[in-house]
């Protein structure tokens, strides 16, 4: 079966074509302007290439309640022309084919917990950390939505000292700094005034930002408690982050929690399995649920 998977971004739209084993045989990415002008190559690429199922990871919020009438529109972006668009309508009514959607975070969770670095656990968080930061959360095996669907990088965190930029950039949250406000690659940019991967290890700027991540990352624990936290997005790819990260978890853990698995941090804070391609590999999943 030839299935089709969307990755939909702030900037970019990739489209994807791939086969029940999660493999990814064609790839063509579109720039994300309005959805008048973004949608109709899209939809023409799927139709091409015959896809007989669709699966989408989009950025949010979503509405992603199977009882609303909006279900699958993107609800309050600050990308002002997607804002309320039906996008999982509309590719449903252009395709006539069964479309599944979920976040993009959700989709990536989904890609690493059965093929990437967290198979085998059921418990398991996809933190990615960019431009924005989100948060895909899979309890018991299952995807969480709840009330709409988590939000991890709205958490607000404990201003790290010395800080120049406390409370951090997200135009929501200015009462206190959330993780997107800290600690994204946007947050980075406006408190240093160069962009994140410019600025070497050694700069400040990387201790900071392990310290928001390696908080955010035991905010989920001692919510979530899940078995394993895989941190993707532009901003973990800058090299000897991770390890940074790993290294304040124990700060931040505070000795509270014994549990072995902590005392490794490379086994708990782990790069994704499948790199860049979780998002086009989730949506694959994705699309073979799609009924
Ligand atoms: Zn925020």
């Amino acid at each position: 079966m030839r299935l089709g998977a969307l990755e939909a971004g702030g900037t970019k739209m990739i489209c994807s074509v791939g086969n029940e084993q999660g493999e990814i045989l064609v790839r063509e990415r579109f720039d994300t302007l309005s959805p008048d002008e973004t949608m109709p190559g899209m939809i023409e690429f799927f139709q091409k290439q015959q896809v007989e199922k669709l699966g989408i990871g989009c950025f949010g919020p979503l509405d992603l309640n199977p009882a609303s009438p909006d279900f699958g529109s993107i609800t309050t972006t600050p990308k002002l022309s997607w804002r309320n668009y039906p996008i999982y309508q509309a590719f449903k009514e252009a395709l006539s084919i069964p479309v599944s959607i979920d976040t993009d975070v959700n989709v990536a969770v989904l890609a690493e917990q059965r093929l990437g670095a967290a198979q085998g656990k059921k418990n398991c968080l996809y933190l990615t950390v960019g431009t924005g930061i989100g948060g895909g959360v899979m309890i018991d095996g299952q995807l969480v939505h709840g009330l709409m669907h988590p939000e991890a990088g709205h958490f607000p965190l404990c201003v790290i000292e010395d800080d120049p930029m406390p409370k951090g950039c997200c135009p929501y949250h200015q009462t206190a700094g959330c993780a997107e406000g800290l600690a994204s690659g946007t947050a980075m940019r406006k408190r240093w005034g160069v962009p994140a991967e410019t600025l070497p290890l050694e700069h400040q700027a990387w201790q900071m930002e392990a310290g928001y991540l390696a908080q955010l990352c035991v905010t989920a624990t001692a919510l979530f408690s899940p078995e394993i936290i895989v941190l993707g997005g532009g901003v973990m790819q800058k090299e000897g982050l991770i390890e940074l990260v790993r290294g304040k978890l124990a700060d931040y853990l505070g000795g509270y929690w014994q549990h072995p698995v902590l005392q490794h941090p490379e086994q708990y804070l782990v790069l994704p399995g499948l790199g860049n391609n979780a998002g086009a590999t989730g949506a694959l999943l994705l699309a073979m649920e799609a009924k």
